[in-house]
């Protein structure tokens, strides 16, 4: 097998944007993914993504048949289904894809560059010589045979299986799986001929009939929706497919309708992984779990990953072996533009999970964040509740002053974990901040 400047391991959204960017600036590059070329995009989502997105990316809109609806914004219901946040403007505005496409298109974007590409291509696990990532060793899924990739830099956007960092050795330092908490399995059906119209995105939120998760119906053309359910990857936790039918399909609007495409998927709904570099490799997207932990998007953070970490491993490579010092730079520029957001909604989520229904209902009912608030902690990852003087005595007199505290406590903890995510460390001082880093999440 031929030498590359560089390997990437999945050609999903991280992949794609990374590989246009490093053939536009000269690299040598193999673009690697398991699937035939045919089914690349093709992936268990809810299909929307904000407009700011493809505008900070300079990517074109979604149009024509891979346009499936344009959303004016969010609602999300209370579990006794008495409040309804109407969550719209800039920041969430965008489309209902057909993932399909959009993957296809992201893929030949890419392809179009001049890349070597190999569809049918499992990536197996990191070749390492002294303690640096040299390649990628994979299997021929036509022929069964397994080949060696060498490059002199190597990137994981194998999304949510994180083919290599499950693979590298211990002294590397990553993570190789992710905590059953900070996981949300899920599962998903498109159906036609269902009665809903909306040009909003509807999330139901219900401790009871979905644990830790949500459930959503999002309108795509006509009378076909995506409808799915996630709950919180605890031991034991309930089947979302059962409960999707019990709970959700069972409702009047899907008595005609029709199963166009089903499956299941995990989301990594936490912070992203302490570190996206070592030597020789970066890891991109779901690998590196770059996914908003509130709502689980994560094709625009995967795209910006493909973009930042390609702009820095360009520079690494001109100025010679891309070792872990060179590529820090992408840790600094990731963390700021989208890293530290997250990191604050991850403290969020962590309470949202805690929280019981009658807590939720009367949460939003007495507008303990108020639903325009609610769009700028999801932009900012920094939370600003609303207590006044008469929402306290209405706590006082229910009982649940604890949950004014603990909401107070969240803001306080996201704004520390956006501090520290905004000042990453510079990699000899990694450790100590590591170590903070854990402390403030396992309080
Ligand atoms: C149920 C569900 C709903 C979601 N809804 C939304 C949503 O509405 N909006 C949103 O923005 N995000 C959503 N997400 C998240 C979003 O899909 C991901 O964050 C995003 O696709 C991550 O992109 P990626 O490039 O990191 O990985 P992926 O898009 O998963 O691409 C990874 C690629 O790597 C390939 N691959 C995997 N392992 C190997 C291997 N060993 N060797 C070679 N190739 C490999 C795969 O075939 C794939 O093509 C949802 C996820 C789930 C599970």
């Amino acid at each position: 097998m031929p030498s590359y400047d560089l390997v990437i391991v999945g050609a999903g959204s991280s992949g794609c944007i990374a590989t246009k960017t490093a053939v536009l600036n000269g690299l040598e590059v193999c673009l690697i993914d398991c699937k035939p070329r045919q089914n690349i995009g093709d992936k268990i989502c809810g299909d929307a993504i904000a407009r700011h997105h493809f505008d900070s990316l300079g990517i074109k809109y979604p149009s024509g048949q891979e346009l499936e609806h344009e959303i004016k914004g969010v609602k999300v219901y209370s579990p006794d289904m008495e409040s309804v946040f109407k969550i719209e403007g800039e920041g969430v505005s965008g489309f209902i894809v057909d993932r399909l496409m959009l993957g296809q298109r992201l893929l030949k974007g890419a392809l179009d560059c001049g890349v070597t590409f190999h569809d049918n291509t499992l990536a197996l696990e990191p070749i390492i010589s002294n303690s640096f990532v040299k390649g990628v060793k994979s299997r021929n899924l036509n022929t069964g045979k397994v080949e060696k990739i060498y490059s002199k830099l190597t990137m994981d956007a194998s999304g949510f299986s994180a083919a290599l960092r499950r693979n590298l050795p211990k002294n590397f330092g990553f993570i190789k799986s992710i905590k059953n908490q900070d996981l949300l399995p899920c599962f998903r059906e498109i159906r036609d001929d269902v009665d809903f119209r909306s040009d909003y995105c509807k999330i139901f939120l219900s401790q009871e009939i979905a644990p830790g998760g949500y459930y959503w119906i999002f309108p795509k053309n006509n009378e076909k929706v995506n409808v799915g359910l996630g709950v919180q990857g605890l031991k034991n936790h309930p089947n979302p497919k059962e409960i999707l039918y019990k709970n959700v399909i069972s409702k009047d609007i899907f008595r005609k309708s029709i199963i166009l495409n089903s499956g299941g998927g995990f989301v990594p709904t936490r912070r992203p992984i302490d570190s996206l570099v070592s030597d020789g490799i970066m890891f991109l997207g779901d690998a590196a779990c770059l996914v908003n932990p509130i709502h689980g998007g994560g094709i625009g953070p995967s795209m910006l990953s493909g973009k930042l970490a390609t702009e820095v491993a360009v520079m690494a490579l001109s100025k010679g072996i891309p070792s872990k010092d060179l590529l820090w730079e992408y840790n600094l520029k990731y963390m700021k533009e989208y890293g530290a957001k997250q990191a604050g909604l991850d403290i969020f989520r962590i309470l949202l999970q805690s929280l019981k229904d009658d807590e939720i209902n009367y949460g939003m009912k007495h507008q303990l964040i108020k639903p325009e608030d609610i769009l700028e902690t999801s932009l900012k990852g920094e939370l600003k509740i609303s207590i006044t003087e008469k929402v306290t005595r209405v706590f006082k007199g229910l009982k649940k002053i604890d949950l004014l505290r603990n909401l107070k406590k969240t803001a306080d903890k996201m704004q520390l974990a956006k501090n520290l995510y905004q000042n990453y460390p510079e990699n000899e001082e990694f450790e100590a901040w590591a170590k903070k880093i854990r402390t403030l999440y396992e309080l």
